[in-house]
Parts: structure tokens; C-alpha cells; sequence
């Protein structure tokens, strides 16, 4: 008899099983918008695709699963080596491998390439939206990788590749690659000119080794990383690699995981340089010229991701109140409720149809190549 005050009545069911692409409509008619007709049909069976992805029963689970299990340092083995690698649950690698998967680091130089990656990374944040960090970087970091022909040719390809492969190992031996970016240090976040990390020149062209910190470097699994540093000439742009072409591990020593209230499922550390190994990446003392490139291609992502998260926001208020039933009837026939869903819709799609019009903007000033957005 106990059992039956335990029956759950008037609860809502998950929201699954639905195409995140096209029931968004301000998200549909963004895409078709800004598409070039001869795309159109492609990147909306693209989106399609990811969509019904994005919506399953099984993506949800692995979004909220990477969320529950965040990632653990390792900053040894068992006998004592220092080994700075960081462990992650299954489920953030089904996210991230299929947000690689998916071309989500593949716009520039593709036609149309920025629009429809942007509304792909749109409904793949409503899956989980920390794997964006890496999958940002990876895609920003093109641009300020071309003020350096050679090493944009070295890792260009394997930075806009649609294969997933975690684990550190040379890049050459790698089908597919992860960025991220080192910039802020302790005594300063926005303004970097203070930097205190030095880059010490080698004898070779364009080597230099770096000794420093860095107070926030997110998703230290990657395989690179845009680092700035005060070379003799000033603040500098460095391609870092996590491991070198022989096979030995580069000087990365992750000092600590950020303790995060937000993005937790993705690592951000805390990273020591000590004699680190680096590749100048444009000239000296032209570091914030050159990775602002990166900063600002991230940002329009700050800015796709913010408005997913409100569209995953107003689809989980609208699918509870289409459910959930008060005073007799839906919450979602009440008048006053339908304003406040309104409300939200309004400023949602709004949103939306920004975020869009900025990422086809770079369709436009980014397909060049030299130099990007
Ligand atoms: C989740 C997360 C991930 C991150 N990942 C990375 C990463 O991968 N790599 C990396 O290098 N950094 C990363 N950061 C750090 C981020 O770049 C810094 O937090 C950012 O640059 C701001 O620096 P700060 O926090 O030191 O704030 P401060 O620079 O101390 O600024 C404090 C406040 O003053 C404001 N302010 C600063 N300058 C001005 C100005 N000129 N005029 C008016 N207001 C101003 C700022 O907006 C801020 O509100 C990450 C941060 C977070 C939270």
C-alpha cells in the first residue's frame, strides 16, 4: 500500500527524440536566409542529421553524463613519472568526438563553411555545451596560425579534420588535432601585455624556449596551444606542442584543474613552462596582433553558444509547460504563462538571428585565407 503515495503523476517527460535543427524555425530560416542557394539542400541535410543526433535520447544522456563525471588531473603515474595528462568519462568523448565528427572545426576556406558550422555548433551546444571550448579553439586558432604559411600548412589539415583522436602523440602520427590558447597569467587576464612568461631564442629560426605560467589554459588534453610570451622583441605569438616530433613529451606541467561552477565537464588547468619548446608563430612583439585572430573567432562562439543555451532554454520551459498541468489545464494555456514563454521565444530567436548574421559575415571577410576574420 506505501507504494501507491509514490505514483508519479503530472511529471514531464524528458525532451527527446525530436530533429534540434528544425524544430528551432529562427534557426531554420537563419540558415536559409544567409545560405547560398546552390548549398542550401547540403547544409540542411547536414543540420538535419546532427539535429536528429542532437535530440536522442542517448546525445542527451552522454551531455549530462560528461557534466556529472568532470575530468581528473593526472599529473603522475603510479611509479612517480610526471605525465600531465587528464581524464575524461566516455560520455565527453562521444560529445567531442562527434562535434569533430560533425566538421564543427571545419569552416575556413569552405563556402558557406562559417554559416552552416555556426548552426551546427548552435544545436550541438544544446547537447552540452562544454566540449565548445575545445572545439572553439581548435576552429579559431586557423587564422593566427596563417601569419605562419609553413606551420598553418603543417596544421591546418589536421586541425580542420573531421577525425577524432584523443591522446597525446606526435601530430604527424595523428589524423586529427586539438588547440587551445595560453594567455592569461596571474597578474593579468585582459590586459596581457603584463605577461611575464619569457621566450628565450634558440640558435635555430623561429625556436625559442619558453619559462613562464599560466593561470588559465582550458582543455590541456589538446595537442597545441597559441601561447604568448615576452620574446626580446616584445609580447610574441608560439605555436606550444604538446608532444614532439621524436615522440617525447614537450614541458607542460599542469599544476592544477579549475574548480568551476560553469563548464565543467571541459578541463581549464593551471600550467607551468619550464625550458618549454615553442614555434614563433608571426613576429616578435606583434603577439597580440597575431593571436587576436583566435580571440576573436572564439568570441563569435561566445556568442552562438550564449544564444543555444537560451533556445535550450525556452524549448525545456515550453516542452515543461506543455506537460505539466496547474489549477486545472496546462501550464501553457495560461495566459500569464504564454506571455513570459513569449517573452523568452522573442528574445531567443533574436538571438539567434544575430548570432547567424555575425557567422555569415565571416563567410564573407574570412574565406580569403590570409589572415581570416
Ligand atoms: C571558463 C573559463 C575558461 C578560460 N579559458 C582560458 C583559456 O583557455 N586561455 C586563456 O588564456 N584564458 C582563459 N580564461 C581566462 C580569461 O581569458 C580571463 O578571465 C579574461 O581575459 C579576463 O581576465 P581576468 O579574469 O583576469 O579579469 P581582469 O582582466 O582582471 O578584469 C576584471 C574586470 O574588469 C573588466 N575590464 C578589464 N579591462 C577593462 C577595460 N579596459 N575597461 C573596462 N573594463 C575592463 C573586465 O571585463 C572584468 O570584468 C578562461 C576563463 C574562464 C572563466
Amino acid at each position: 500500500m506505501a507504494a501507491t503515495t509514490h505514483t508519479v503523476t503530472n511529471q514531464v517527460p524528458p525532451l527527446v527524440g525530436y530533429d534540434v535543427f528544425n524544430a528551432d524555425r529562427a534557426l531554420a530560416e537563419g540558415v536559409e536566409r544567409h545560405s547560398a542557394p546552390a548549398l542550401l539542400d547540403e547544409t540542411r541535410a547536414e543540420l538535419t542529421a546532427l539535429g536528429r543526433t542532437a535530440g536522442s535520447a542517448a546525445a542527451q544522456e552522454w551531455g549530462a553524463q560528461a557534466n556529472e563525471f568532470p575530468p581528473k588531473l593526472r599529473t603522475h603515474d603510479r611509479y612517480g613519472n610526471r605525465i600531465d595528462e587528464v581524464d575524461f568519462h566516455p560520455a565527453w568523448h562521444q560529445v567531442l568526438g562527434q562535434a569533430v565528427s560533425a566538421g564543427l572545426t571545419d569552416a575556413w576556406g569552405r563556402p558557406g563553411g562559417h554559416l552552416r558550422r555556426a548552426a551546427g555548433f548552435f544545436v550541438w551546444t544544446q547537447v552540452e555545451a562544454g566540449n565548445g571550448c575545445p572545439v572553439s579553439m581548435t576552429h579559431a586558432a586557423v587564422p593566427a596560425l596563417r601569419a605562419e604559411p609553413d606551420l598553418a600548412a603543417e596544421w591546418e589539415p589536421r586541425l580542420t579534420s573531421h577525425r577524432y583522436e584523443p591522446g597525446l602523440r606526435p601530430a604527424a602520427r595523428k589524423a586529427g588535432a586539438l588547440f587551445g590558447m595560453g594567455m592569461t597569467e596571474k597578474q593579468g587576464g585582459s590586459d596581457v601585455r603584463a605577461n611575464t612568461t619569457g621566450a628565450r631564442p634558440l640558435d635555430t629560426e623561429g625556436e625559442y624556449l619558453l619559462t613562464g605560467h599560466k593561470w588559465f589554459c582550458s582543455a590541456p588534453m589538446c595537442d597545441g596551444f597559441l601561447v604568448l610570451a615576452q620574446a626580446p622583441g616584445g609580447l610574441t605569438c608560439f605555436l606550444v606542442p604538446r608532444v614532439l616530433d621524436d615522440g617525447t613529451r614537450n614541458v607542460f606541467l599542469i599544476q592544477r584543474l579549475k574548480d568551476k561552477l560553469g563548464n565543467r565537464s571541459n578541463a581549464s588547468g593551471e600550467v607551468e613552462f619550464d625550458g618549454t619548446w615553442a614555434r614563433r608563430v608571426g613576429e616578435e612583439g606583434r603577439g597580440v596582433r597575431t593571436i587576436i585572430e583566435m580571440v576573436a573567432a572564439t568570441r563569435l562562439d561566445c556568442v552562438l553558444g550564449s544564444a543555444a543555451l537560451m533556445r535550450q532554454s525556452v524549448a525545456q520551459a515550453v516542452h515543461h509547460a506543455t506537460y505539466r498541468e496547474a489549477f486545472g489545464g496546462a501550464l501553457i494555456d495560461k495566459p500569464l504563462m504564454r506571455n513570459v514563454l513569449a517573452d523568452l521565444a522573442l528574445e531567443s530567436e533574436a538571438a539567434t538571428t544575430l548570432a547567424l548574421r555575425l557567422a555569415s559575415a565571416y563567410d564573407v571577410i574570412g574565406s580569403g585565407g590570409g589572415g581570416g576574420g
